[in-house]
């Protein structure tokens, strides 16, 4: 097969371990900064390009980065439109980069969340705070990534003030239920085709509550329960995503989904639970490309 990843970095360990998997397994495959792909959208022969070449592919796997979602998201659906198999569809994609989408998305399919709030205007900020249980609670930026803009407030007074200030830069906020009792841990569970191939425990750094491992995070196998992996699983079809990273803290109410990530990173996940995650989501293109109505191809 040719396999085409979009990613702006070829060298970072997600894209190198996918091409490794794909070269062993036999198939062609090629890396691509998508920023550098153009197209003509109103062809009624869809294509795409790069440096003077069109692209020809049976299968897409894109990494694109938050930063870039919108063009990013542009260069996957020209591909559908060109009727190739694309891991992740451009629509899903999208829907995870919003996170109160996602919320919304999650909780009408009955998938246990944290409790969750959300206002525009400051005066329903004592509402707010009151909705979601009062505090300790968690007062998340929508746009944040990696832990940054994710606050602990320890006191309603000080959820206010945060809540406030966040406000009055504009910035688009949801408060949350502080899950205490998951001791700064959480879960990150890697979902391909319906099915959790890895899991791993991240521990927040002594005196911090975010697990990031961007943040000083340190990442341990783990044994998850079978309602831990139900709730992954449907967290991941109700994002429509046939790769998703889900994030789950262990709440006194069960499995909580924190995040659904469409392009979860494979050197943390692959080193703690010991698994080829990237030859699982190449062996999961094997079986689905194949489905797919045969991709245009040049000439
Ligand atoms: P980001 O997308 O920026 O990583 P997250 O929503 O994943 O933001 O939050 C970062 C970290 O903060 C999580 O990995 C988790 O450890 C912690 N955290 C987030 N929300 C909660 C919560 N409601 N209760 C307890 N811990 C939380």
């Amino acid at each position: 097969m040719k396999i085409l990843i979009l990613s702006r970095n070829p060298k970072l360990y997600s894209t190198s371990a996918l091409v490794r998997a794909a070269e062993s397994r036999g198939h062609e495959v090629r890396v691509v900064d998508y920023l550098r792909c153009y197209m003509n959208i109103t062809s009624r022969k869809p294509r795409i390009y790069v440096d003077g070449e069109e692209l020809v592919a049976d299968a897409v796997i894109p990494r694109i980065s938050a930063r870039h979602s919108f063009y990013g998201n542009a260069v996957v659906r020209q591909f559908e439109m060109m009727n190739v198999f694309t891991l992740n569809d451009s629509v899903a994609i999208a829907r995870s980069r919003d996170k109160l989408r996602s919320l919304q998305m999650l909780a009408k399919r009955g998938v246990g969340l944290p409790v969750t709030g959300f206002a525009h205007h400051t005066e329903a900020t004592g509402e707010l705070i009151k909705m979601c249980g009062g505090a300790p609670l968690v007062i998340k930026l929508l746009e944040g990534t990696q832990g940054v803009g994710v606050v602990l407030a320890e006191t309603s007074k000080a959820a206010e003030s945060v809540i406030e200030a966040f406000k009055g830069l504009n910035a688009n906020i949801l408060v949350q239920e502080f899950i205490q009792e998951a001791k700064g841990a959480d879960i990150r569970c890697v979902v391909i085709g319906g099915k959790v191939v890895a899991s791993m425990k991240r521990q927040a750094a002594e005196g911090e509550f975010r697990s990031n491992l961007h943040r000083g995070g340190s990442a341990e196998k783990v044994k998850i329960t079978p309602e831990e992996r139900a709730t992954a699983i449907r967290a991941a079809k109700a994002m429509g995503l046939n790769l998703a990273g889900v994030d789950l803290l262990r709440s006194n109410h069960g499995a909580v989904v924190m995040e659904v990530n469409s392009s979860p990173g494979l050197e943390g996940i692959e080193a703690s639970s010991k698994k080829d995650v990237a030859g699982s989501i190449i062996e999961f293109i094997e079986k689905a490309a194949v489905k797919k109505p045969k991709s245009i191809q040049s000439g």
